[in-house]
């Protein structure tokens, strides 16, 4: 079986189908996992308080955040059950019942507080608020490290994924689909489309219904972590029919945003603006009255996809044997372990499956240096020194970890790759102490020659030549 895409969706049905007893390769046209939505957005776990109930938004919501908390313990990823609330202004009350009623449909737990209440939970909240809705299972995951945790646990059982395999045809012969990409052709009987924002491109390759598509971006400002202290839940105003609006959370790994804006876009532009930002500074004081933009670290862009009013998650219409997921948006991430939970499902009508015995569910986790008492360091550093050496000053990273996230199941090959899974250059000075002994490291494990060190994707290498031994006429 071929999964085309290595978003969370795509990791999500390649952990799940790894466990089984069918051979699954993964195709993604990245250098690495988690490089498309699932690598820029707001990383709530919602709750599923607002969407339509009966929607199979509403059912992968609820559903999946059931599951992904389990999921990130099993897989050392990052996450809290922090709880979110709505919090609305006076005249916002109709809304926040409106909501409640939703909430109870889709069998959410959700309660309506009054501003004391909802100050009791989150004492920063603007002076506007007069009513809130309080959904306690809500909270923060790290996206990109979830799904490169379930990549590496499929490759721990036995999936194999390809990076920089774009899939750029796509043909069915004789009962087999033969998938080409620039890294060659691969068959399967069976292919699941978990392409994102390309999912209706893959589709028309093979000739199976495509889908017209809306992209809409959302910036962001990340804050330095010592605002997390202000920051107890994750904090939206009221949604509107744009989405639910520019919140203020704090992430997984001890952040803080603001964000995301909501304008339409490229499917390919990730560029911050100052209007995004300019929209953000208007709106966070609204719900939250202690807004901190000199605390600033970065900011960022995601792209959301859209296709109508819901998820599609099915079997094509046209052609047999391809599994087709697409317009997967806000709460795609809540949503994919319940996605692939149910792929799995419709991948059971065309293959018989069954439970590998030995499949590993809690994959050896490295430690991080940032979570170690004095004692736990001084015994790693005595078995191997590189524990004792600190290549990331703002995050706490050592070179071991760097070692170890080089050679972890899918392997870190790029300096991105390598931050994505340690968060080395993630802090105040992103990167900029460090970068260059990231690709060293880089360089010295895998073997590749320093010029050919990529920042991400494509022809993104960072040393171009060596500026002592420069033949000035190449450049
Ligand atoms: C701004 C923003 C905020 C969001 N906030 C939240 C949130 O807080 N909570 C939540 O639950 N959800 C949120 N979402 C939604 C969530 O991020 C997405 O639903 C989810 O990441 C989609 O995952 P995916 O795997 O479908 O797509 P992607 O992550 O985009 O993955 C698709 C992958 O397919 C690859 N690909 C494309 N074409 C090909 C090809 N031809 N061959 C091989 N590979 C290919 C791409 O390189 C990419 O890696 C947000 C989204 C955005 C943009």
């Amino acid at each position: 079986m071929i999964v085309i895409g290595g978003g969370i969706v795509g990791c999500a049905v390649l952990d799940r189908l790894a466990r089984r007893n069918v051979s699954v390769l993964m195709l993604e046209g990245g250098d690495d996992v988690a490089v498309g939505a699932s690598r820029a957005n707001s990383g709530i776990v919602h709750a599923g308080y607002d969407c339509e109930p009966g929607t199979l938004k509403a059912r992968f919501n609820v559903r999946g955040n059931a599951m992904i908390w389990q999921l990130a313990e099993e897989l050392g990823v990052p996450a809290l059950k922090c709880g979110s609330l709505v919090a609305a202004p006076v005249g916002g009350e109709e809304g926040i019942a409106l909501l409640k009623r939703k909430a109870d449909l889709n069998g959410v737990r959700a309660e309506v507080l009054s501003r004391e209440q909802a100050l009791e939970i989150e004492p920063m909240l603007a002076d506007g608020v007069q009513s809130a809705l309080y959904a306690p299972d809500a909270g923060v995951v790290s996206p990109y490290q979830l799904a490169i945790a379930l990549a590496d646990r499929a490759v721990l059982n036995g999936a194999e994924i390809v990076t920089d395999a774009p899939v750029v045809s796509l043909k069915k012969e004789g009962g087999l689909f033969v998938a080409g990409t620039p890294q060659g052709e691969f068959a399967a009987k069976l292919v699941v489309n978990c392409a994102g924002a390309r999912a209706s491109e893959v589709n028309a390759l093979v000739g199976a219904e495509t889908f017209e598509t809306e992209f809409r971006k959302g910036e962001y400002y990340v804050l330095d972590h010592t605002e997390r202290e202000r920051v107890s839940t994750v904090i939206f105003p009221l949604p509107t029919a744009a989405g639910k609006g520019i919140l203020v959370a704090p992430t997984a790994d001890g952040n803080v945003i603001y964000g995301p804006t909501s304008s339409p876009a490229e499917e390919d532009d990730t560029s911050v603006t100052a209007e995004g930002l300019e929209e953000i500074r208007r709106n966070v004081p609204l719900t939250y009255s202690s807004p901190a933009y000199n605390k600033c670290i970065r900011v960022y862009c995601g792209v959301r996809t859209i296709v109508g009013h819901d998820f599609i998650v099915r079997p094509s219409e046209r052609v047999e044997g391809l599994i087709v997921t697409a317009g997967i948006c806000s709460p795609g991430l809540t949503s994919a372990p319940a996605i692939a939970e149910y792929v799995e499902e419709l991948a059971g009508r065309y293959l018989p499956l069954a439970n590998k015995a030995d499949a590993v569910i809690r994959p050896p986790r490295t430690p991080r240096l940032a979570e170690l008492s004095e004692e736990e360091l001084n015994a790693l550093v005595k078995k191997d020194k590189r524990w004792g050496r600190i290549v990331c000053r703002c995050e706490k990273v050592t070179e071991a970890e760097i070692v170890a996230a080089v050679h972890s199941p899918l392997p870190a090959r790029t300096v991105d790759a390598v931050k994505r899974r340690v968060r080395v250059g993630m802090g105040r000075c992103q990167g900029g102490f460090c970068s260059t002994r990231v690709m060293e490291i880089i360089s010295e494990e895998l073997g590749i020659p320093m010029r050919e060190i990529r920042k991400g994707a494509g022809h993104s290498e960072i040393a171009l030549l060596a500026v002592k031994e420069a033949d000035y006429e190449e450049v």
